[in-house]
């Protein structure tokens, strides 16, 4: 087999081995009605050709799919692009079993993420229990560096205030004072995943700039000549964000990636490796 349990590859690389490549050739061949290579290639270089370039230029109308997804599913994307982080979805379950379908199937991995299960009884009287419990739960089970909390439409009907509720976890006991817990309200009925992964990306780096929650002193700009680089919300990450980096390299520039998900497979077996570690202890 191309995967070992040992070694787990993520997608990128597992596509690659020879089951794998026999499989997608095979599939091809019986499934999808495959024209052949010839003309494959007779009609790649008709798209380099003027004639191809006078018809993209002649058209006059253009539709587009906005294809909007709803907020917490960029919240669950930006969270994975930080190293051992667990996104936690503050709302009803059915949402995140969406966000974590969703991914696992587009990046064909596991795709991490846990939700404070609210139901009715938190829908009345608001979901501080699940918040309290949810966090304790995270914690202590997967072990992850950093929970990064978002909203349902649910949590956010009602008006949970999340700045409140982790406050109150941590001083339960849920998660150490110290413990980094950035957040962001996700209203999924206003914007879409794109400005939601913003958001979320703009609620971790204030929770680092401002001092960690007030546990430690906030930061202050110091130059120190890399380049700080964000892809934002970018399905097709994992080939783009290696080859972003791969140019870095070759320029020879220094850099930090901001969220960079293009290794997620890893950061799942990570996080998975965390928790089984901590259950055996
Ligand atoms: S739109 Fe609201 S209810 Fe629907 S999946 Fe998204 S967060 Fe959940």
């Amino acid at each position: 087999m191309t995967q070992n349990p040992d070694h787990v590859l993520d997608h990128f690389e597992l596509f690659r081995g020879p089951e794998y490549v026999e499989m997608l050739r095979n599939k091809k061949k019986n499934f999808e009605n495959p024209v052949d290579d010839a003309d494959l290639e007779r009609v790649r270089e008709w798209t380099k050709t003027p004639e191809y370039r006078e018809k993209n230029f002649a058209r006059e109308a253009l539709t587009v799919n906005p294809a909007k997804a709803c907020q917490p599913l960029g919240a669950v994307f930006a969270a994975v692009g930080f190293e051992a982080t667990l996104p936690f979805v503050h709302g009803s379950q059915g949402c995140v079993a969406y966000y974590r379908s969703h991914f696992s199937r587009h990046f064909k991995e596991p795709s991490s993420c846990v939700s404070s299960s609210m139901t009715e009884d938190a829908a009345v009287f608001g979901g501080l229990n699940n918040m309290v419990d949810g966090l304790a739960n995270a914690y202590n089970m997967c072990k992850p560096k950093m929970i990064a909390v978002s909203t349902t439409c649910m949590a956010e009907v009602i008006g949970d205030d999340l700045n409140a509720f982790i406050k109150t976890s941590k001083e339960k006991g849920s998660v150490p004072a110290e413990f980094d817990v950035p957040f962001a309200h996700t209203p999924a009925f206003v914007g879409s995943h794109i400005t939601c992964y913003d958001n979320v990306m703009k609620g971790i780096v204030e929770h680092f700039w401002g001092g960690n929650a007030g546990t430690v002193p906030k930061l202050e700009r110091q130059e120190n000549g890399k380049l700080n680089f964000n892809g934002g919300f970018d399905g097709y990450t994992v080939g783009n964000m290696r080859e972003v980096k791969r140019i870095f390299d070759l320029m020879g520039v220094e850099y930090t990636i901001l969220g960079d998900s293009s290794d997620v497979a890893i950061r799942f077996i990570t996080l998975f490796e965390r928790g089984y570690d901590a259950i055996l202890r």
